[in-house]
């Protein structure tokens, strides 16, 4: 286990693999993307292309297969479809996902995609997010961004340092997930068994709050739930918040996925500290809203994510008062170590503390709790990610800053 703590500051080397771009993204036409429009999206779409009613449940049908169940990104290849229809869809819409800028691949396995999504306004470079797979024994789990960047600013977190650009769109949100199976050749038909899926589990803790782009989130889950389409069950997909309070229920009886909920502190001195929407909402009110969770079982646990840093939150008494707070909510908790990042004053907690702490844990009856850090050698890590988009920015602030002459 101690190799899990051997920590790469270094990402520079890297293997970087410049991979082009398989996008369709529309720039400068007007062509409306089908990817991220919920079935009654996609009906009015094609209620307005002028397609006459009593075709259009089978036309929604048929699309939806065709870019959900098999992964095509081109009507030509949509034989469901007549031939004229297959050439009018192709003039009026497209089926886009965002660009692959670079791929990096961990000594680990895993992977990190840096995506471009397509620009706001005409001439501008679109923003950048990431997107990371971790391969594991019996399952692969995808690690899906939200927003580019985040509003909030939790201290221990590098996408925390990256100002929000925008909310990400339904379809940008499940174009990560199209994009991943493009890359790992995951459609069907690409010689792989349908039940050996590389994909098994979603978690919605790549960059950005979930809960503060709700509806964009909630509308890509469904589709991706959707038993004709990517058809992963809610239960194999976990929205990790940073506690926005006043939508946990909402995203219970929406959205309804695993929970998690990124507590890193059992008072509210420390975790204001480390997550300042505590001051907002207090650990008391979270722990209430967990109680409150709709659907919440010892079969639908909420996870717990708990980062370990060094002197800050890593003492038995922290681990003990941390089970004293759960009793009574079905939960599991996730230790992480802390991912360091270039300019974190933090430090990972020795494993020897993680270790003790981790039995104080355990006793009470909590299995597993330890995250092994994965892809840390590539910046995939939780609370690594921090896309190029800001980086550049910085960059070309400090050249301008470096040129101006002396006030
Ligand atoms: N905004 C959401 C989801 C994205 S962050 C949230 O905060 O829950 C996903 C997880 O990574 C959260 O638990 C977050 O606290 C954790 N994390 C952030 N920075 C980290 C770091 N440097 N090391 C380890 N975990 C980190
Ligand atoms: Fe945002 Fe989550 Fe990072 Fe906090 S931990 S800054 S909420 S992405």
């Amino acid at each position: 286990m101690a190799t899990s703590l051997d920590i790469s500051r270094d990402n520079a080397n890297a293997p970087a693999l410049d991979v082009g771009s398989p996008a369709l993204a529309p720039r400068s036409t007007a062509k409306i993307n089908l990817v991220g429009l919920t079935r009654d999206g996609l009906a009015q779409t094609l209620a307005d292309f002028g397609l006459p009613q009593n075709r259009i449940r089978m036309r929604v049908g048929q699309l939806w297969n065709a870019i959900y169940h098999r992964g095509l990104t081109d009507f030509a290849d949509m034989t469901t479809l007549s031939k004229d229809a297959r050439v009018k869809m192709a003039e009026a819409f497209v089926i886009a996902r965002p660009e692959i800028v670079v791929e990096q691949k961990s000594v680990d396995g895993t992977r990190k995609w840096l995506l471009r999504l397509p620009a706001d306004k005409p001439g501008m470079a679109g923003p950048e997010i990431e997107t990371v797979y971790i391969p594991e024994e019996g399952r692969g789990t995808l690690c899906v961004s939200s927003q580019v960047g985040c509003t909030l600013t939790c201290t221990f977190c590098h996408t925390g340092t990256q100002k929000l650009v925008r909310n990400l769109t339904a379809g940008e949100i499940v174009g990560q997930i199209m994009v991943a199976r493009d890359a790992l050749g995951e459609w069907p038909g690409s010689g792989r068994n349908s039940d050996d899926r590389l994909i098994t589990n979603i978690v919605m803790m790549g960059m950005g709050e979930p809960l503060y782009n709700f509806e964009n989130v909630r509308d890509a889950l469904d589709i991706v739930s959707d038993g004709e389409g990517l058809s992963l069950s809610k239960r194999r997909v976990t929205l990790s918040t940073s506690g926005v309070v006043p939508m946990i229920e909402r995203a219970g009886t929406e959205i309804g996925s695993m929970l998690a909920i990124s507590l890193h502190a059992v008072n509210d001195e420390t975790r204001d500290k480390l997550v300042p929407l505590n001051k907002k909402y207090p650990i008391g009110e979270l722990l209430e809203a967990c109680r409150h969770y709709p659907g919440l079982s010892n079969a639908r646990r909420i996870t717990f994510e708990y980062v370990m840093l060094k002197g800050v939150n890593d003492s038995l008494a922290d681990a003990r008062e941390l089970v004293r707070l759960l009793k009574g909510i079905p939960a599991k908790i996730n230790l992480i170590p802390f991912n360091p990042w270039p300019g974190t004053d933090y430090e990972c907690s020795d494993w020897a503390t993680i270790e003790k702490f981790a039995d104080v844990v355990n006793r009470a009856g909590y299995a597993s709790p330890v995250r092994t850090p994965r892809g840390r050698d590539i910046m995939a890590a939780c609370g690594q990610l921090k896309s190029e988009t800001v980086k550049a920015r910085a960059s070309e602030r400090f050249k301008t800053a470096a040129a101006a002459p002396p006030a």
